[in-house]
């Protein structure tokens, strides 16, 4: 798990590093691309180089450092917690500063600054989405008619919603004893796999605890932060902090079903503020954050939906092997909680490494670079057919949108649910049956 205590000099990381070894096996880019310089080690070297002024950020050393998954596998091996993954962050906003950003990724975080926008355009996506998407309903994806652009590959896409949840639901659902969480539904869930908040809004309800959506949400910033767009990252950070202000105090949790927000909310923003000498940012993201929990961990550990789900939940017959998003496991060391609930109802199949990266990567990943992403996804689809789960589960979209293509390259008949949404499954299935 992360720990606060962040370096981010270059020079001093590479200094620290020991040249020990243990990040190569577990490096996901190192794994399909076996070279010293795409690996840790590798990385944490060049760039104690580009710091004292020996390497030139030029098109191959841009390259290089676009090509980490950003999967934090090595700071959790690493004996001094050497942050890799967030170094690579920082240093790509020198390459954003010194080549710009691809035209297509900021027209997105244009779409991510402005919800509004964001709507608008997600509304004529699904007005005209047959046009160019066939709808694959069992998978909750589509696939390109032919071949598009930017995607630059025939791969099975997320779904897009006719109505956003944010726009579906009222901010105040009142339902139970008093008791009240907030929740941060994540862009995915919000545009593109919307049973997700659906499911949770269930849960809630059997649970007697009143929901609120604050309807001014915006993006975590993780898309930006990961393309070096900190411009986006700093404004969105800003905004959905003043606005958490503004309930925080009202709310017992602002919980997130989705393991890369909640990450970036928790722990990334304060890094971040703090990285930049803004102290007084930095402090009110950590207060916000104190506040911040994925869905599972809170409802495991501070509600009744344990014995809810024993008493009242129905036994289903899928099996399901559960995935850990480098996000939730290695960043906020989630692992336990998402299975003991699933454990109640279902057969658990653990896969092989169920804590090896899916190769999503980040916006570049899935889109310039999609050849990694999609020789890093091959094994994770692999272990998880190898298993015999009839389902693969991760408290994570980003997971589900490249594990789910990843499976379909395969054409396995596995399919993928967040773990909120099988819970709700179990509790409506075991109404029906009362
Ligand atoms: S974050 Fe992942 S891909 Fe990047 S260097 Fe570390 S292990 Fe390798
Ligand atoms: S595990 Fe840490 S100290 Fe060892 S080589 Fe990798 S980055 Fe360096």
């Amino acid at each position: 798990m992360r720990e606060e205590s962040e370096i981010f000099d270059f020079t001093r990381t590479s200094d620290a590093c020991i040249k020990c070894g243990r990040c190569i096996p577990v490096c996901t880019i190192h794994r399909i691309n076996p070279d010293e310089t795409t690996s840790p080690r590798g990385f944490i070297d060049l760039l104690g180089a580009y710091e004292r002024g020996e390497l030139d950020l030029d098109e191959t050393a841009k390259d290089i450092f676009e090509s980490c998954f950003l999967c934090t596998a090595c700071t959790e091996v690493c004996p001094n917690s050497l942050p890799t993954d967030m170094l690579i962050e920082e240093v790509r906003r020198d390459i954003a500063d010194r080549y710009g950003i691809a035209w297509f990724k900021r027209a997105f975080f244009l779409l991510l600054r402005h919800r509004w926008l964001m709507d608008a355009m997600m509304k004529l996506g699904y007005t005209f989405r047959t046009c160019a998407f066939s709808e694959e309903p069992r998978k909750g994806g589509m696939l390109p008619r032919f071949r598009l652009p930017i995607i630059k590959s025939a791969r099975l896409l997320p779904s897009l919603a006719k109505t956003s949840f944010l726009n579906t639901y009222p901010e105040n659902i009142p339902q139970g004893k008093g008791r009240r969480v907030a929740i941060f539904i994540g862009c995915l869930a919000n545009y593109n796999y919307t049973g997700i908040g659906d499911s949770l809004l269930y849960i809630l309800k059997e649970l007697e605890i009143d929901a609120f959506i604050p309807k001014a949400q915006k993006c975590c910033s993780a898309p930006a932060y990961f393309t070096g767009d900190f411009y986006t990252v700093e404004k969105l950070a800003k905004e959905n902090i003043e606005y958490f202000e503004s309930f925080i105090d009202d709310v017992e949790a602002i919980i997130i079903p989705e393991a890369t927000c909640s990450a970036m909310i928790k722990h990334d923003w304060e890094i971040f503020f703090r990285n930049r000498a803004m102290e007084l940012w930095a402090d009110r993201a950590k207060r916000v954050s104190q506040k911040i929990y994925m869905a599972t961990e809170w409802l495991e550990k501070h509600t009744e939906l344990s014995s809810l789900l024993e008493e009242r939940g129905a036994t289903m017959a899928e099996t399901v092997t559960y995935h850990d998003a480098c996000h939730a496991r290695k960043v906020q060391g989630i692992y336990k909680e998402p299975r003991k609930l699933l454990g109640y109802n279902y057969r658990i199949s653990e896969m092989s490494e169920a804590g090896r990266c899916c190769g999503f990567g980040g916006v570049t990943m899935q889109t310039e670079k999609y050849h990694l992403a999609k020789a890093a996804g091959a094994p994770k689809a692999a272990m998880i057919e190898e298993s015999g789960a009839d389902i693969v589960s991760a408290e994570c979209s980003a997971c589900r949108m490249q594990i789910s293509a990843s499976l379909h390259a395969r054409e396995s008949e596995v399919i993928f649910k967040n773990p909120i949404e099988l819970i709700a499954d179990a509790l409506k299935k075991g109404k029906r049956e009362e």
